[in-house]
């Protein structure tokens, strides 16, 4: 019954004066039943201007209570929350706010230059923006602050019954195979997550508190670090940027005691000269997903006794469906585990047929923390859950005992001379060699072969010694011949997405035409 909304009330009930929010950047606090004041000040302002069960508020903001406030304040009137991807370009968001159809637009200062461009790109249904601060105009839109809204007399607007199957937040994926699709994710999809969450390591409650470092505008961030801590009655510290030297500042201050951050954040993180100067005795399990994590990485926080769980998930998922557990962390390095407890995991060839223990397919998912479907893409939709499984597109194989080792992306399997290379386990070949900072193995068209294997490597500072035939034989030496690449080019930097996934599709596309 309810939406994540009741959440809030629930919590401020009970303990109305524990810290639900901390600016990270200002220190500012703000309690559960501060929270829920100014959440019913958000919904009633809302209501007010025209906001109704089922519209669209986009958000072009970085984490910060404000974020949460509009995220609540939209959830309590059955409207959408649409988060924004701050890093796209006036183009990309104004497509975003046009295939959501979303009528109000929330920017924070940084982004207005932003706002002001995607809104003269072309059309879109925006009729109301709301700031943090007065400022210049964006477009010609009716503007209201943030902090009126917050202040508005009508405190109390309707409180419509919000159902399990109601859609709490449109999330875009990532992007990372093709054009960011909007998944519908309901409250009930929300409540399950939580659940999901409220099993791994050691638990939720009250007193859990992380920092919600990764964009909220990504469903790692909501779906890990704030609306299954808020459920638990915890603390979420927001931060408006990632820096790693603050971020163990802020672990330290608050006494965090769980995290999650994508690879590139815990590689980063890993990189502090004076990382075991800080007291991070508090935490007391941690979480990595999104994207492979380099074993040098894990490695890193295991052997300062840390307990670094790798999970995998999508937006698709809300997102929690693999977790590699605290018992099996050591004993199965290299897998990502086993499902959530509320979540069916079958893998299977092309045929939807169950494929036997060992051998490699597709992982297809059921549960309730699954999407409701693709906003507005009635096609994709039905195609990507055709017998009621959900698709993901993932290859991986199960050993059998049920743990899950992720092979690699369909579209980025490499068909080279009839075999089967998946480029994950060659990048963590090289990912060895010492001179190795960031490497992506992608596959590019061959006259002979079909496809040929290259690797897009970046070399560490001071490594200029070490050549493409060098690396080639590096990797002879380690797997099969004809896993291992062609040939080797050197870059200065790979393209990642806002949400640290390699764009291998740019990287094909710039690298046709190199193994001929
Ligand atoms: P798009 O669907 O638009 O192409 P995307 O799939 O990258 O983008 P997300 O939903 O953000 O968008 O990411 C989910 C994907 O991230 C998964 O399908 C999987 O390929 C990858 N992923 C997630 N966790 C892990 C992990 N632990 N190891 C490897 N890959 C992971
Ligand atoms: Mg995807």
């Amino acid at each position: 019954q309810g939406g994540i909304g009741d959440w809030i009330t629930r919590r401020a009930h009970r303990r109305p004066h524990a810290p639900a929010l901390i600016d990270g950047d200002s220190g500012r606090t703000v309690s559960y039943v501060d929270l829920e004041r100014d959440v019913a000040a958000m919904a009633a302002s809302l209501h007010e201007l025209g906001v109704r069960r089922g519209d669209r508020i986009a958000i072009l903001m970085e984490n910060s209570i404000d974020f949460v406030y509009v995220l609540f304040g939209a959830a309590n009137l059955g409207a959408i929350v649409v988060p924004i991807n701050f890093r796209l370009s006036g183009r990309e968001v104004r497509h975003i706010l046009a295939d959501s159809g979303a009528l109000v637009l929330a920017v924070s200062d940084r982004f207005r230059d932003l706002a002001t461009d995607a809104l003269a790109q072309g059309e879109h249904g925006v009729r109301r923006i709301l700031v943090e601060t007065d400022g210049a105009a964006i477009g010609d839109h009716p503007v209201s602050t943030l902090g009126e809204l917050l202040t508005a007399e009508a405190r109390r607007g309707p409180d419509p019954l919000i159902r399990a199957e109601d859609t709490c937040v449109i999330m875009y994926t990532s992007g990372t195979t093709g054009t960011p699709k909007g998944a519908m994710l309901t409250h009930g999809n929300m409540q399950w997550n939580a659940f999901n969450m409220a099993t791994v390591g050691s638990g939720l409650s009250s007193s859990t508190a992380t920092i919600a470092v990764a964009p909220m505008f990504h469903i790692g961030a909501l779906g890990l670090s704030v609306l299954p801590i808020l459920y638990a009655g915890g603390t979420v510290i927001t931060v408006r940027a990632f820096d790693p030297h603050r971020t163990l500042e802020l672990m330290q201050r608050y006494r965090t005691t769980t995290q999650f951050m994508v690879p590139a954040m815990w590689a980063a993180l890993s990189k502090v000269p004076d990382f075991d100067s800080y007291d991070v005795s508090t935490m007391q399990y941690v979480l990595c997903g999104g994207a492979p994590c380099p074993l040098p990485v894990i490695e890193f926080y295991q052997q300062r006794g840390w307990m670094f769980l790798e999970g995998f998930g999508m937006t698709e998922a809300s997102p929690n469906t693999l977790l590699l557990d605290e018992e099996s962390v050591v004993s199965h390095a290299g897998s990502v585990g086993r499902p959530f407890m509320h979540v069916d995991v079958r893998i299977v060839d092309n045929e939807d047929h169950d494929v036997a223990v060992g051998e490699v397919g597709e992982l297809v998912l059921r549960g309730p923390n699954i999407f409701a479907g693709y906003w507005g893409r009635p096609v994709e939709t039905a195609e990507a859950t055709r017998g009621g499984w959900f698709h993901t597109g993932d290859l991986g194989r199960a050993d059998a005992e049920g743990f899950i080792t992720l092979v690699d992306r369909k579209k980025d399997m490499i068909i080279s001379g009839g075999e089967n290379v998946y480029p994950i386990e060659v990048e963590q070949v090289l990912y060895r060699h010492p001179a190795v900072s960031e490497v992506a193995v992608i596959g590019v068209p061959d006259e002979k072969w079909g496809e040929t294997v290259v690797a897009v490597v970046v070399l560490g500072d001071g490594n200029n010694d070490i050549d493409e035939a060098g690396l080639i034989d590096y990797t002879r030496s380690r797997i099969a011949h004809f896993k291992c690449p062609r040939r080797v080019v050197f870059v200065d930097e790979l393209p990642y997405t806002a949400t640290g996934k390699l764009l291998k599709r740019t990287l094909r596309e710039r690298f046709t035409g190199v193994g001929a």
